[in-house]
């Protein structure tokens, strides 16, 4: 058989996306599975969005665009950049791309030469690491958990720094920890890069799910504005996962630079999609917020409460991210008589999915591999009924 590229053999399929089509299949074959793990608001797409989407069909408007989508949108998104995050952007210094998952592609693509080092604060979006090899990059972790709430410090960031080194990657609020930094945190780590130069890449697509601490944009800080790529999207905040628009704001150089790579990959994003995206902006409900602290507040109390389970209680974001070594090493008894002792949290997360009928994600495929992820963008009846079945899963562990 002819053999596949060396980048296609060393890259795994996205385990965020592999454990949801698993549990969707097991659904389909009629198992009650409660889904907690892909990230995806249970939210509908505001009508606003799907009324510009069908006007956009009806008027026709159904062939290629600018390749960096349409100038309405663009300008819209610079207004909604200004009003909501205090940054100034033309319409010519956005691009908007299909999916967040493409913008950050591009930046990769447009700005790493083989070996060149990204420092990567871990746990990290699973996708990161992936993106940067399949470049030729380098990740490189700045390792982080409970201790410090799952942040960096300036301290460890100026330890790993090397000439090597061309971007770092922020993700506030993150996946999969809900970290959020603080106004003072980010002012802390950019008084550190600002010595260096090396591009942020800022991934924002979480900013409007905060709980307690504002959301702040790194490029709001003067000296970092002309190093940072801004990553947002409309994915979580409009919940329009399916519809695959996510945009970058940054210099134009760089801009024109993504523009041209994209010319020649997926060229404009869905031309019904873009009228979709003008239309849900400016539609987010802050009463979505109040609806996730409710969510929040319930699994990090139920989890802490089962024996085993250590869970931070995270300040953005839908996921919660415990750490599950209190459950490793302890022996699994099933219907059939057969035992297994639950060696890994991969082992734990496949049982759960298998035997309890809740499903997770491992944090292995995170950087993590003693914690796993919950995402809990479902109902508090759902989330109820995934407690109770760990609770009695876990105390079926010897
Ligand atoms: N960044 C982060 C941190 C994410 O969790 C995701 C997952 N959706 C993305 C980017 C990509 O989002 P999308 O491609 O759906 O815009
Ligand atoms: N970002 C979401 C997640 O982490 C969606 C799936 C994906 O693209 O990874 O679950």
């Amino acid at each position: 058989m002819l053999d596949l590229s060396k980048r296609a053999r060393a890259i795994s399929p996205s385990p965020t996306l592999s454990i949801d089509s698993k549990t969707k299949a097991l659904v389909a074959n009629g198992v009650d599975v409660i889904n907690l793990s892909v990230g995806e608001p249970d939210f509908s797409t505001p009508d606003q969005a799907s009324l510009a989407a069908i006007a956009a069909i009806t008027a026709h408007f159904t062939k290629y665009t600018a390749v960096n989508g349409i100038l309405e949108l663009r300008q819209a998104i610079a207004q909604k950049l200004l009003e909501e995050n205090q940054l100034h952007y033309s319409a010519n210094e956005i691009i908007v791309s299909t999916g967040a998952k493409q913008s950050l592609y591009n930046i990769f693509m447009t700005i790493l030469n083989p070996l060149d080092e990204v420092l990567l604060p871990t746990p990290y979006w699973v996708s990161y690491p992936e993106q940067i090899k399949l470049c030729d990059g380098i990740p490189v972790p700045l390792v982080t958990d409970e201790s410090s709430s799952f942040k960096i410090t300036p301290r460890q960031l100026e330890h790993a720094i090397t000439p090597k080194t061309k971007a770092i990657l922020l993700n506030s609020p993150s996946n999969p920890t809900g970290a959020v930094y603080t106004k003072e945190e980010i002012a802390a780590l950019a008084e550190v890069l600002a010595k260096y130069s090396i591009y942020v890449i800022s991934d924002e697509i979480y900013e409007q799910l905060t709980y307690d601490v504002p959301h702040v944009s790194i490029a709001q800080i003067e000296a970092m504005r002309d190093r940072t790529f801004v990553v947002n999207g409309f994915s979580k905040t409009f919940a329009m996962t399916g519809w695959r628009v996510g945009y970058v704001a940054a210099p134009e150089h760089l801009i024109r630079a993504m523009s041209s790579l994209q010319s020649h990959t997926t060229a404009n994003p869905s031309s019904i999609s873009q009228k979709a995206a003008l239309g849900a902006l400016g539609t987010f409900n802050p009463q979505t917020i109040n609806e996730y602290r409710k969510r929040r507040d319930y699994i990090v109390a139920s989890l802490n409460a089962l024996d085993g389970m250590e869970c931070v209680k995270p300040e953005g974001a839908f996921y919660i991210f415990p750490k599950a070594k209190g459950l490793i090493g302890r022996t699994l008894t099933l219907a059939n008589g057969e035992k297994h002792t639950i060696e890994t949290v991969d082992q734990l997360c496949e049982f759960l999915l298998v035997e309890a009928h809740v499903s997770v994600v491992s944090g292995s495929g995170f950087g993590a591999p003693d914690n796993f992820r919950i995402s809990y963008a479902t109902s508090l009846a759902n989330l109820e009924q995934a407690v109770a079945r760990m609770e009695i899963f876990f105390s079926h562990l010897d």
